[in-house]
């Protein structure tokens, strides 16, 4: 089954280069490279119905197949957190930080994994804030939670999900010390509030390896991590990437 956030990919052995996987959401398309005879892509939030997702080569449409979504509830998520008062200097910092996350999460290299499946960055999955939770923060209605958060004791071992470079790995207001490592093609992990970082920007990962350590740095209620996964800036549901599978 299909759900917003999910991830999957083709089996293209035929085409490699100059074709392109487009999905049709509610008249947005979104861009896919296919690489290695291979294309990975994502459905985004808020698909709703049937979304159209089309191989083409230049203007030439190659195959076009018409995927149910199935519609997802999500559930809303209050936390009352200490918010310091934000400063001019605090606001810009900010700015230039989200403008950073933007900008790396959005970029597309060559591929550097070679694993064909996610596997969890903490050894035992306790969800306490699901994918696409509507975020209520101190009685204010805030942005959608992009990611999950897995409660954990300090200090417990975070692994990297696919072998990749770390192209982030500094220490953000509001997620606190983050990684988040370029697996090419476009997908990305994203690992925050860490208590300790254990890697360094540009160093290569394998999956598994372990890259730092659970905390509460950041904008945090108490020690846990949150992990996100994009591609081409598409937001994924970690749960339905753990369960990866080729259309
Ligand atoms: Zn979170």
């Amino acid at each position: 089954m299909t759900y917003p956030g999910s991830i999957g990919y083709f089996l293209l052995p035929n085409y490699s280069r100059n074709t392109k996987i487009i999905v049709g959401v509610n008249g947005k398309k979104y861009e896919f490279p296919v690489v290695f005879k291979k294309a990975y892509f994502a459905i985004p939030y808020g698909a709703k119905g049937t979304v159209a997702v089309s191989l083409k080569e230049g203007e030439k449409n190659l195959f076009l197949k018409l995927i149910p979504v199935k519609e997802k509830k999500y559930r809303i998520s209050r936390i009352w957190v200490k918010e310091r008062k934000l400063t001019k200097k605090l606001i810009e910092r900010i700015k230039k930080e989200s403008t950073l996350l933007r900008k790396t999460l959005t970029s597309v290299t060559s591929k550097k994994f070679r694993e064909n499946r996610f596997y969890s960055p903490l050894k035992k999955l306790t969800i306490t804030t699901p994918f696409g939770a509507k975020r209520i923060i101190n009685g204010k209605k805030r942005s959608i939670h992009w990611g999950i958060d897995l409660k954990a004791p300090l200090g417990t071992p975070v692994f990297a999900s696919l072998s990749g470079r770390v192209v982030l790995a500094r220490d953000f207001y509001y997620t606190g010390n983050t990684i988040v490592i370029d697996h090419g093609l476009g997908i990305y992990t994203l690992y925050a509030h860490l208590s300790k970082i254990l890697v360094k920007e540009g160093q290569i990962v394998q999956a598994g390896q372990k890259i730092g350590k659970v905390g509460s740095t950041g904008r945090s209620t108490g020690p846990h991590l949150h992990f996100g996964i994009y591609v081409n800036g598409i937001k994924v549901d970690p749960i339905l990437a753990f369960n990866l599978r080729s259309l």
